[in-house]
């Protein structure tokens, strides 16, 4: 029998958010504008789908003018030019006045996404300060090296910003994502023209707005909300962008990957999609691991690149581990994302949904054991049950494909050989859970798994420190950490022949 789920009395009367949407036009030059063409479009509330605000839209002719301020704040401003001391502090204090503003900023995002205000607000609004604190501290600590070269010259190479950057970021989490992007781009001195995504416009536009406030220039930081093949494509193909990053689709990396090699070459930093294994082994204790695979594909409504969305679990605790899973995701509580206790809101639109029930209709029609869930939660906006599937096997749809909605699908294995094999037969290369006590087994499977990121007894740990990125078509190169910056520098060697010099 399939598990039970509670009524779903909140999603009906959804509760009206404290936040006002002050902000809906283009962020250009320090400057509100509308678009050129005058349009705008609508974002939606995913717990109704009803409007919260229209915003404007751009297109190719905002992105020119965006990128024509950002590039003369490059070329004659000042943020290039002042010291790294000054830029560092603006940045500390952009990461005072978000945490100031934490509540209103936590509430726009959680009414544009549907994620819970208690993770808007007591996860990604603390990531979001910590990564501009973690940058704005590299600020002033970014510099080359000398180097001994043959002969009598002196060598130094000296690490300048690259210059405007192109930025292209999905909704998943717009808050973090807009971290990952502006935070070591302007620290090491860049400008910006990001693009937000048209699901969720709403909250770069205010922190983009409280950054001014704390000191940025104009132009440094251009906002343009817009759609992906009109202003996404024309940022990716723009001759005066110098870099470009994207996080969003394997697809649309391609895309963009393309458009950028096509006009000036300019280099691409890649963030893409997954479909993680989780790999729960025979010595695991069950309850805990039942617990972190609940987190690992979970979490944010399912919606997160490096889901652990391929359970593994070996043949030995396999039935326990099953029962358990599937009770634990039939008491997951679900409902507006406002309300405080509430683990799962709704997925974020209503082409998501869709998909997320397109895909359990596939777990079943190919002979998957629906354990939990399978449908839509209440009857307004995008809810979705949460879904278990037992029984999967590695050639069906519900496990090749990233269906980035609450939908767990567990899969047996008998040895550890047979689960790196399995685990690592993916086009994908995000990241990895392994749940084991044995340390030869912890480092085997680190070892052996071809991805980005591997958790071991625990998920989803997303320090500013650490990297993140992916193997095969998850990406290319690494943010967060002290890898990202290399994403925004230039090197120059600069050789200078030495006369007479003491030594060498
Ligand atoms: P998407 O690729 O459709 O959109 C992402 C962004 O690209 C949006 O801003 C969109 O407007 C823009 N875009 C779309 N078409 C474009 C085009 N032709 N040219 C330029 N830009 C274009 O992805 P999505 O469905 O919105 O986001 C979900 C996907 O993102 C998932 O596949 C997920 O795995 C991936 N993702 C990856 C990471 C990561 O760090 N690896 C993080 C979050 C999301």
């Amino acid at each position: 029998t399939i598990a039970k789920y509670s009524t779903a009395s909140a999603v009906e009367d959804p509760i009206t958010p404290s936040v006002k949407v002050n902000y809906n036009q283009l962020l250009i030059n320090g400057q509100f504008v509308d678009s050129v063409s005058g349009k705008t479009f609508p974002t939606l509330d995913p717990r109704t789908g009803e409007v919260i605000a229209e915003v404007a839209e751009g297109d190719a002719r905002d992105i020119d003018i965006a990128v024509s301020a950002a590039r003369k704040a490059f070329d004659e401003g000042p943020w290039p030019k002042m010291t790294a001391y000054e830029r560092s502090k603006i940045m500390l204090r952009f990461a005072d006045l978000v945490e100031k503003h934490a509540e209103e900023v936590a509430a726009l995002e959680t009414w544009d996404n549907g994620k819970t205000y208690e993770q808007s607000l007591k996860i990604e609004i603390p990531m979001f300060v910590r990564l501009f604190r973690y940058y704005g501290g590299w600020a002033d600590k970014i510099h080359g090296l000398t180097v001994p070269a043959d002969g009598s010259y002196h060598v130094q190479t000296l690490h300048e910003p690259i210059g405007v950057a192109g930025q292209i970021i999905p909704w998943n989490f717009p808050l973090v994502m807009f971290a990952w992007k502006v935070g070591p781009a302007l620290a090491c001195g860049n400008t910006i023209v990001l693009k937000t995504a048209e699901q969720t416009p709403l909250s770069a536009l205010l922190v983009a707005k409280l950054f001014h406030e704390a000191g940025l220039p104009e132009g440094v930081l251009n906002i343009v909300s817009g759609y992906g093949p009109t202003a996404g494509a024309a940022l990716a193909s723009h001759m005066e962008v110098d870099k470009l990053a994207f996080t969003g689709s394997t697809e649309t990396g391609k895309v963009v990957l393309e458009l950028a090699s096509k006009s000036n070459l300019k280099p691409v930093t890649l963030e893409l999609g997954g479909k993680s294994p989780f790999i729960v082994c025979e010595d695991a204790d069950v309850d805990k691991a039942v617990e972190m695979a609940h987190f690992a594909l979970f979490f944010n409504q399912g919606q997160c690149c490096c889901a652990g969305s391929r359970t593994f679990v070996h043949e030995k605790v396999h039935d326990e581990f099953v029962e358990k899973a599937r009770n634990r995701a039939a008491n997951r509580v679900v409902g507006d994302p406002f309300l405080g206790g509430i683990e799962q809101g709704p997925q974020v639109d209503a082409e998501q949904f869709k998909k997320i029930l397109k895909y359990i209709k596939y777990g079943i029609e190919g002979g998957a054991t629906l354990e939990a869930g399978g449908d839509r939660f209440g009857s307004k906006g995008y809810y979705v049950q949460p879904t278990v599937f037992s029984n999967v096997k590695d050639d069906m749809k519900i496990a090749e494909d990233e269906i980035f909605g609450p939908v767990q699908t567990i899969l047996k294995y008998k040895d550890i050989d047979e689960v790196i094999r399995r685990a690592n037969a993916s086009r994908y290369g995000l990241a990895a859970g392994v749940f084991t006590q044995n340390i030869n087994t912890a480092n085997r499977l680190t070892r052996s798994l071809r991805v980005g990121s591997v958790w071991i007894n625990c998920f989803d740990v997303f320090d500013a420190a650490v990297p993140f990125g992916g193997y095969k078509m998850s990406g290319h190169g690494r943010e967060k950490g002290i890898y990202s910056l290399s994403n925004y520098l230039q090197v120059k060697a600069v050789v200078t022949p030495l006369e007479n010099p003491a030594w060498l």
